[in-house]
């Protein structure tokens, strides 16, 4: 498989919300695609519907039209248990808020997806334990979240989602509690992943430093793409004669 294939394709998905007596749009019908060893990053204003397009894209919640496609499959139109299965096997998640147990450590909260996941005992240990040294966290390994700083504690949650070797992340405001550096930090990860294992990152902000990382970027708008965006690729370097002329 070529890592540029395209790994969601969405058509038409539209969504809205019962407000009172009238109804808000959230999703004008959106098409959406995204491609294994990519960033994809969504940005546009809050309330312009990041959110729900991202949970309707990754199975959390049903739009009431369209078709999203992710790994070949029509996730919306896979039974209820299938679709957990598919989020389980396929999908890795990263929230603003981290999301964390509050009484697991950091090894526990990696372990236990991979445990649920059908995995044994001990290789859940043996993986959990190799994601946070991928993220650098081979000495917290024991510590819960509240001995955790939120740079860590979303590094906990970087390594809960990669353990499985996802083939899709799906990551809404994931630096926006953090500052300029563990931000850096949990953007890197997210391009690691994209770069050295062939996932699709979908990422939502509105981190403008984040741009910089991204392959794509997608404008959303009161629930309509208005812009759609490849970063220029990097031009190979200038050729300069001059070096060929050291040593020679
Ligand atoms: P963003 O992530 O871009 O800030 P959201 O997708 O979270 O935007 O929300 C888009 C709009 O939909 C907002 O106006 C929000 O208030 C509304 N909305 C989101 N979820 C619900 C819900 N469950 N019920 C009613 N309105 C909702
Ligand atoms: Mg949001």
């Amino acid at each position: 498989m070529s890592s540029k294939d395209t790994a969601i394709q969405a058509h038409g998905v539209y969504k809205r919300f019962k407000t009172g007596r009238t109804h808000i749009e959230v999703l004008k019908r959106v098409d959406f695609d995204a491609r294994h060893g990519e960033v994809t990053m969504v940005m546009g204003p809050s309330g312009s519907g990041k959110s729900t397009l991202v949970a309707s894209l990754s199975g959390l919640l049903k739009p009431d039209e369209g078709h999203v496609t992710a790994l070949g499959q029509e996730i919306w139109k896979l039974r209820s248990g299938k679709l957990d299965r598919f989020r389980l096997d396929h999908c890795g998640f990263i929230f603003q808020g981290f999301n964390l147990f509050s009484a697991l450590t950091a090894l526990q909260q990696v372990e236990i997806i991979l445990k649920h996941q059908g995995l044994a005992k001990r290789e859940a240990r043996e993986k959990a334990a190799r994601a946070l040294t991928e993220v650098g966290l081979e000495k917290r390994m024991n510590q819960r979240p509240s001995e955790l700083s939120g740079g860590e504690k979303q590094r906990v949650a970087i390594a809960r989602a990669l353990a499985k070797d996802p083939r899709l992340i799906f990551a809404d405001e994931p630096t926006s509690a953090l500052d300029g550096e563990n931000g850096q930090i949990v953007i890197k990860l997210l391009q690691r992943a994209a770069k050295q294992h062939g996932a699709a990152v979908i990422c939502v902000t509105h981190d403008p430093r984040l741009e910089a990382y991204a392959d794509r970027v997608i404008h959303l708008e009161d629930g309509l793409i208005l812009d759609d965006r490849r970063a220029a690729p990097v031009a190979p370097a200038a050729h300069n004669p001059a070096h060929e002329l050291v040593g020679a």
